[in-house]
């Protein structure tokens, strides 16, 4: 089965809104084993609504079609779908009744707009969509699959886990999927591909290797496709060991974990603690230990300290540290990473300060360069790093090396 995935949207075409919705669906068709053969983000217009599904319905057997459900005059695609099949709009009172009941609950008022949601095609099968007032719609026309879902990317997601992936699965007959990542900390890509030479030559045409470099790591992954879903994972998992052993002298993990995934498992079941004093990344380190649920166990917080007076003030770094070497340099690095350290008692503690540009004052360093400073239990580690420009890529490369530093 191929598919396509047509995301509709002007806010997509005019850079106000990323288009994760492809994203997300084609991690999920990938997992199912359905061949994603193209994906295409297109404006809220029929016309172009036609366009796509013509050169969709040209080359896939299952188009998913998520935007353009919603109530107000800019949205068309169901419409647009209607005419396209030929089909017309009915309404259905359980979804009309399942929409004012909704607005009830929450004390809104239900207007004739809202009644417009309830008008579907009558050819589809309707999804029932529990997070909004827009149902998808699935509809089988000419041997294929087309699927509309609302565009509000947690209302697609509630559908296709619920409605879309268990009608799939019972049509079948896709082959299995299986993959798995190795985290390669330190080891450049070319460098990777030497030392995979012969291991590359050698994997069966089932599986394939992709590179997936990220500043300071490298992840590897194998991914297959077979009908014989056991003989795959064991061929998977076999060359999973061969790589293990290929990089034994680098450190490789096993499985997708990110620097912070890591520091959390190994904090976590070694009953340790992290804070963190920030200045440069501004907080973004923080930001990514929080995304992650369960952090509370080993993270205690952090302070951004981005002005000279807070790292005085709040973390204790000396004036005199500060006037002799500038705040960015190693001993107010330094400083810093033993204050907050001392505030909160923590285990280890990470300091980040640097110049991340484009322009610099008050320091004796150029623009890119970051010092970031660990501390453990019985020791402190400084290190200067020239991360260049952007601004962007100083902040996320010192964030990153930061973790990375930790992590060793
Ligand atoms: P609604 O019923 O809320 O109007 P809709 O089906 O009409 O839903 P859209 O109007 O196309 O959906 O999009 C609603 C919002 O969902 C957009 O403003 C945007 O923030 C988000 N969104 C839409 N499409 C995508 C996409 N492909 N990727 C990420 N976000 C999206
Ligand atoms: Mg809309």
């Amino acid at each position: 089965m191929k598919a396509s995935i047509i995301t509709i949207g002007d806010e997509i075409l005019i850079g106000q809104v990323l288009d994760t919705n492809s994203q997300w669906v084609a991690n999920k068709l990938h997992v199912l084993g359905v061949e994603l053969v193209e994906t295409v983000s297109i404006s809220d217009t029929k016309e172009a609504i036609v366009n796509g599904l013509d050169h969709a319905m040209s080359i896939a057997d299952l188009i998913i079609v998520t935007g353009g459900l919603g109530p107000t005059k800019d949205d068309v695609t169901k419409y647009t779908l209607v005419d396209y099949f030929n089909d017309e709009l009915i309404l259905y009172p359980e979804v009309l009744e399942d929409i004012k009941e909704r607005f009830k609950k929450r004390g809104i008022h239900f207007s004739d707009l809202n009644k417009s949601q309830a008008m579907l095609p009558k050819k589809a099968t309707i999804l029932p969509n529990k997070l909004g007032t827009a149902a998808g719609m699935w509809f089988e026309e000419q041997g294929k699959i087309i699927i509309s879902l609302p565009g509000v990317p947690f209302e697609m997601k509630g559908l296709i886990d619920a409605e879309v992936l268990p009608r799939l699965k019972q049509i079948g007959g896709f082959p299995s999927q299986a993959y798995q990542t190795y985290v390669l900390y330190g080891v450049g890509e070319s460098n990777a591909a030497e030392k995979l030479e012969v291991f590359e030559n050698n994997l069966p045409d089932f599986i394939k290797l992709a590179y997936l470099p990220s500043p300071g790591r490298l992840r590897l992954r194998l991914t297959g496709t077979y009908q014989d879903k056991l003989l795959l994972e064991n061929a998977i998992q076999q060359l999973g060991k061969e790589l293990m052993i290929i990089f034994k002298e680098e450190s490789i993990i096993e499985g997708d974990l990110s620097y912070v995934d890591f520091i959390q498992q190994y904090l976590t079941t070694h009953h340790q603690t992290l804070a963190l004093a920030e200045s440069c990344t501004g907080g973004k380190m923080a930001s990514d230990i929080t995304e992650k649920s369960g952090v509370s166990k080993f993270f205690l917080g952090g302070v951004v300290a981005y002005n000279a007076l807070l790292k005085q003030n709040i973390l204790g770094v000396s004036k005199n540290t500060i006037d002799t070497h500038t705040v960015v340099s190693k001993e107010v690095a330094k400083e810093m990473v033993l204050g907050i350290q001392k505030i909160t008692g923590a285990d280890y503690a990470i300091a980040t300060t640097g110049n991340a540009g484009p322009t610099t004052d008050n320091t004796n360093e150029e623009v890119g360069i970051v010092f970031i400073a660990i501390a453990t239990q019985n020791q402190v580690i400084v290190e200067r790093f020239n991360f260049g420009q952007p601004r962007e890529k100083v902040i996320e490369q010192a964030k990153n090396k930061a973790f990375e530093m930790l992590s060793k």
